[in-house]
C-alpha cells in the first residue's frame, strides 16, 4: 500500500486534477473526502460540520441497496478475484456471466430472454437503441430510426441517451441541434395513484400513430422518472404505450436502470403495469453498488430479427463486456435481495419516509412532498441552494445530493427505522435552508 496522503493534500490534488460529475475544471464546490463506508454509513477522512460519519440517503445514486461493505458481497468479490478478475468475452465465456444472464431472464418479465452485458447504464441504453434500429433495418424498414419518449426523462450521458433526455432545462439542453432529433410527447401527468388522463392517453396514441413510419421504438422510464425530475406517473400509461406500440409496429423499451431491483415496491416497475417491454435496460443496483455493470435484455423476436438481417450480428462488444468480477457480485447481490422479504423492507422504508417527510409540506418554499417505495422527494418552488442544503443535511449527519428544485432520498434497503427518521429530518433541514 502506498503511504496515505493527508486529507488537505488529497483535496488540493483533487481540485487540480480530478473531474467530478457535472462539474467544471477546476472544481468549485469542495467534495467531502470519504475514507471508508460500512452498512449505511460513510466515514469521512476529517469531520465536516462536526460529523465524522454520515448516514447515506442516496445509496450512491440508487445503487448500494444492501449498504456498504456487505459480508456476502465482499465474499463474492473475493472469491471471484481469486479465480479471475476479468477475461475477454469474445470467444470465451464463464460461469458468473452465464449465471447472471440466466437469473436476469428468470426474474424479469417473461418475454425477455436474451441478455447483453454492458459496462454502464448509458452504454446499455446505446445497445438498446442499436438493437431496435437494427431490428427494423433487418426487416427491410430502415426508415424506422427515430425514438419517441415523453418529456422529463433521463437515460444517461452518452449520445443516444442524451437525445432522449428531457430537451428543456435539463443537463443536455446545450446539445440540441447536434443530437439526433427524437419525437417528444408531453411529460406524463403526475401521480402514481392518479387515474390515467384520457386527453394525455389520446396524445400518446396520436403521436405514436403519426410517427409510426419513422419510429424504431418508444423508450421511457416506467413509473418513476429519476434524474429528469423525480416524478411518478400512473402505470396505466405504460399499458397505453404497449397497446399503441403493438398497434403501430413500434418496439417498446423500458429503462429500468433506476427503478429495477425493488426500488418502487415492485421488483421491476413494469410489474406495476403488468406489461412487458421488448427491450429492457438494467444497471445501478444490479451489482448492489459494488462495480459498474449494466444489462440490456430483449425478446426472442428482437434477437431473431437482428440475426436475420444482412449483417446478422449485433456489432457491439465493449472490452470489459461480461466482466466476471462484476457479474459474480451482481449475482450475489440479486440472491441476497431475493433471499429476504425485500418487499417488506421497501414498504417499511416507504412508511418511514411518509411519516418523516410529512412535516416538510408545511415548510415555506416547499411545493410538494411525494413518496413511492423507497423513494422520498421534496420539491421546492425554487432552485435549491445546493451548498446550503447539503451543509444542512451534513449537520444532521446525513448525506444528500439535491439537484434543481429537488431534495430527495433513496436510502439503502437495510436502513433501520431510526436512520430513516434521521434521513427525513435531514431532508426537512435541507428544505428549510436550501
Ligand atoms: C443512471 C441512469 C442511466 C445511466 O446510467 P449510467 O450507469 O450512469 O451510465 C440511464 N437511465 C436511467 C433511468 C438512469 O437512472
Amino acid at each position: 500500500m502506498p503511504e496515505p496522503l493527508p486529507p488537505g493534500e488529497l483535496l488540493s490534488l483533487d481540485r487540480q486534477h480530478v473531474w467530478h460529475p457535472y462539474g467544471p475544471m477546476p472544481g468549485t464546490a469542495a467534495p467531502l473526502l470519504v475514507e471508508s463506508a460500512s452498512g449505511v454509513r460513510l466515514r469521512l477522512a476529517e469531520p465536516v460540520e462536526g460529523q465524522d460519519e454520515l448516514v447515506d440517503g442516496m445509496s450512491s445514486w440508487w445503487s448500494a441497496v444492501h449498504g456498504y461493505n456487505h459480508p456476502v458481497l465482499n465474499d463474492a468479490a473475493r472469491g471471484q478475484l481469486e479465480r479471475m478478475s476479468h477475461v475477454m468475452f469474445g470467444g470465451l465465456t464463464h460461469e458468473p456471466a452465464v449465471r447472471l444472464a440466466k437469473r436476469l431472464v428468470d426474474i424479469s418479465p417473461e418475454p425477455l430472454q436474451h441478455v447483453f452485458l454492458a459496462d454502464s447504464g448509458s452504454v446499455s441504453v446505446e445497445v438498446a437503441v442499436k438493437m431496435c434500429l437494427q431490428y427494423w433495418r433487418s426487416l427491410g424498414k430502415p426508415r424506422k430510426q427515430r425514438l419517441l419518449t415523453w418529456r422529463g426523462g433521463y437515460h444517461g450521458d452518452t449520445w443516444q441517451p442524451m437525445s432522449v433526455c428531457d430537451p428543456d432545462g435539463g443537463m443536455h439542453e446545450l446539445w440540441q441541434g447536434a443530437l439526433p432529433r427524437q419525437v417528444f410527447a408531453d411529460a406524463p401527468p403526475a401521480g402514481f395513484d392518479a387515474a390515467p388522463d384520457e386527453a394525455y392517453t389520446a396524445h400518446l396514441r396520436e403521436l405514436i400513430g403519426r410517427h409510426a413510419e419513422e419510429l424504431a421504438a418508444v423508450i421511457v422510464e416506467p413509473v418513476v422518472q429519476g434524474a429528469g425530475g423525480m416524478s411518478f406517473h400512473s402505470p396505466g400509461y405504460l399499458r397505453v404505450l404497449r397497446e399503441a406500440c403493438d398497434e403501430h409496429g413500434v418496439l417498446l423499451v423500458f429503462d429500468e436502470i433506476a427503478t429495477g431491483f425493488g426500488r418502487t415496491g415492485a421488483l421491476f416497475a413494469a410489474e406495476h403495469a403488468g406489461v412487458a417491454p421488448d427491450v429492457m435496460c438494467l444497471g445501478k443496483a444490479l451489482t448492489g453498488g459494488y462495480l459498474t455493470l449494466a444489462a440490456t435484455l430483449c425478446t426472442t423476436a428482437v434477437a431473431d430479427g437482428i440475426s436475420r438481417g444482412a449483417l446478422p450480428v449485433l456489432a457491439h462488444g465493449p472490452t470489459f463486456m461480461g466482466n466476471p468480477l462484476a457479474a459474480a457480485v451482481a449475482d450475489a447481490s440479486i440472491s441476497l435481495l431475493l433471499s429476504q422479504d425485500w418487499g417488506q423492507e421497501v414498504k417499511r422504508i416507504e412508511t418511514g419516509l411518509r411519516n418523516g417527510l410529512a412535516p416538510a409540506a408545511d415548510i415555506p418554499g416547499v411545493r410538494e412532498v411525494r413518496v413511492l417505495g423507497a423513494i422520498g422527494v421534496v420539491q421546492l418552488d425554487h432552485e435549491v441552494d445546493m451548498a446550503a442544503a447539503t451543509r444542512a443535511a451534513v449537520r444532521e449527519g446525513v448525506w444528500l445530493r439535491p439537484f434543481r428544485d429537488l431534495i430527495y432520498t433513496m436510502p439503502p434497503y437495510i436502513t433501520g427505522d431510526d436512520d430513516v427518521a434521521r434521513v427525513c429530518a435531514a431532508v426537512c433541514a435541507a428544505a428549510r435552508e436550501g
